[in-house]
């Protein structure tokens, strides 16, 4: 057996490692085995290529594992968990411009060395910087927005929109087609490789900052996708059959979660890509509403509690920023005590990152079973006594099925003004992510427990227990 066959068989056991990782990350149940398992076929392949003949030297090899495990493996200890998608964000531009320095570094090598580029590998080597180049600036941009980075007085988080955008965007993706392929016809022509890597990094800047507010996740899982291609076509510049695989299968599963994120949020892509959604000049308009909010004690709340048959929790972004997920597990039990049916209503896009309140629930030992689809839930809402809403805001706002003039107007939202009574825990009357005010909070049907969700949910279980 030689040492190429071992890296091949051992690759094949990786894509087999990274197919069963995926499958499993699709149920919380088995999630976290599954990244378990991705991470175990990901190190096999990384050491399986250590073993390639090509490699003569190994201490650049050593130093960047080296480097990159102490970078990466501290900021994943030292995230907060509320600022995993500007994690993401981050993590994808790395991707994107490992691909684009393999492109780079292969380019160069090839011309020196043989002065003469075959059509296929100019393509892979211009895909790989194409791509990876606009999924670096386009990243960066997108951890900036979430980060709420300004300049000076100029915020950046907003959808930046500006007169002739798209004119401008669609002659830049014009230019950048007619300079690649004029690459691809003659790649010894270093001058337009440099300007060809230069104008992806514009490509990626132009494509984000015309996006802002709530639509920020679909454009992370986006370039989760784009990093994903410019790897694979990394993997056929260097020939590499696992960085194709693992490439393709992110590049494949971001366009799906894309999609999925979309149709949660009721929008199309392209709407989401190009309508300047949460920009001053663009967008519906964020209407003043009437009326007054109803405040309860937690006192009154129990009360409430205490007496209903069926209570289901709505979670939301505040749970996560309170860190309130073991109070609220806590609080079911409480319920459960009391006799009380206990379920978890859960939006796809509530929290900042997909699957945020699965994982936050899944952490708290909340049974799986208890967790309830947005689409199974509406329908028997009105059945339910109280829904408690927590730390939840726009995926509850009603104005998304009512109000066509809504920036979030056709955004699928969980109906909780249909149930009997709804309780909402929140500090105060504060807008959410969209930036718009919420009618539920003025329904004759709701009241607001207003503090910070983990103390409020405590005050209730000490009413529960006292
Ligand atoms: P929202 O951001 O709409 O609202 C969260 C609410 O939580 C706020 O109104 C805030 O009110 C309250 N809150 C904050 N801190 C606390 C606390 N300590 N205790 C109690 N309440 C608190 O959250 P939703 O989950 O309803 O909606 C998610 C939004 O984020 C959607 O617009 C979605 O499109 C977007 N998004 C989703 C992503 C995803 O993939 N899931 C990623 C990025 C964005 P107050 O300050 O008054 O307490």
């Amino acid at each position: 057996m030689n040492a190429a066959f071992l890296i091949q068989f051992s690759y094949i056991f990786s894509g087999f490692c990274f197919i069963l990782g995926l499958k499993m990350l699709g149920s919380p149940a088995t999630a976290r085995k599954g990244n378990i398992i991705s991470a175990v076929g990901m190190v096999l392949a990384t050491i399986a290529t250590l073993f390639n003949n090509d490699i003569d030297q190994y201490k650049w090899i050593f130093a960047a594992v080296l480097l990159g495990t102490i970078v990466g493996g501290a900021a994943a200890l030292m995230v907060e968990m509320t600022s995993m998608p500007e994690m993401v964000a981050l993590l994808n531009g790395f991707g994107g411009v490992a691909s684009l320095l393999v492109g780079w570094a292969e380019y160069t090598q090839k011309i020196q060395i043989t002065n003469s580029i075959k059509t296929f590998d100019a393509v892979v080597i211009i895909l790989a910087v194409l791509i990876g180049g606009l999924t670096l600036t386009g990243s960066l941009i997108a951890w900036a927005k979430l980060k709420d980075l300004s300049l000076g007085s100029f915020k950046i988080s907003p959808a930046l929109t500006f007169k002739g955008q798209k004119t401008f965007n669609i002659l830049l993706l014009f230019t950048i087609t007619f300079v690649a392929l004029w690459f691809t016809k003659d790649p010894d022509l270093k001058n337009v490789f440099y300007f060809i890597i230069g104008l992806s990094a514009l490509l990626g800047i132009m494509t984000v900052i015309p996006i802002g507010g709530a639509d920020m996740p679909v454009v992370i899982s986006l370039l989760n996708s784009y990093s994903g291609l410019a790897a694979c076509a990394a993997g056929f510049i260097i020939n590499n059959t696992i960085l194709i695989v693992a490439g393709s299968m992110v590049g494949a599963s971001g366009i799906i979660l894309t999609s999925i994120m979309c149709k949660a949020m009721n929008r199309s892509l392209n709407n989401v890509l190009f309508s300047g959604f949460g920009s001053t000049s663009v967008g519906g308009k964020n209407k003043d509403v009437d009326g007054e909010a109803n405040p309860i004690s937690a006192q009154d709340c129990y009360y409430l509690l205490e007496s209903a048959n069926s209570v289901a929790v709505v979670p939301g972004y505040g749970l996560a920023v309170a860190q309130a997920q073991h109070a609220v597990r806590e609080l079911g039990e409480c319920l459960e005590a009391n006799g009380t049916e206990v379920s978890y209503a859960i939006h796809p896009v509530a929290g900042r990152m997909p699957g945020h309140m699965n994982v936050l629930l899944a952490e708290a030992d909340v049974p799986y079973d208890q967790l309830i689809e947005m689409d199974d839930i509406n329908p028997v809402i009105e059945s339910i006594d109280v829904v408690l809403v927590i730390g939840a805001n726009d995926v509850v706002n009603p104005d998304a099925r009512e109000d066509e003039d809504s920036p979030i107007y056709g955004m699928p939202i969980i109906n909780v003004d249909h149930a009997k009574t709804v309780i909402v825990l929140k500090r105060s009357m504060s807008v959410g992510f969209a930036g718009i005010q919420n009618p539920l909070f003025f329904k004759e049907n709701t009241r607001m427990l207003f503090g910070d969700a983990k103390g409020s949910a405590n005050d209730l279980i000490a009413e529960f227990k006292g």
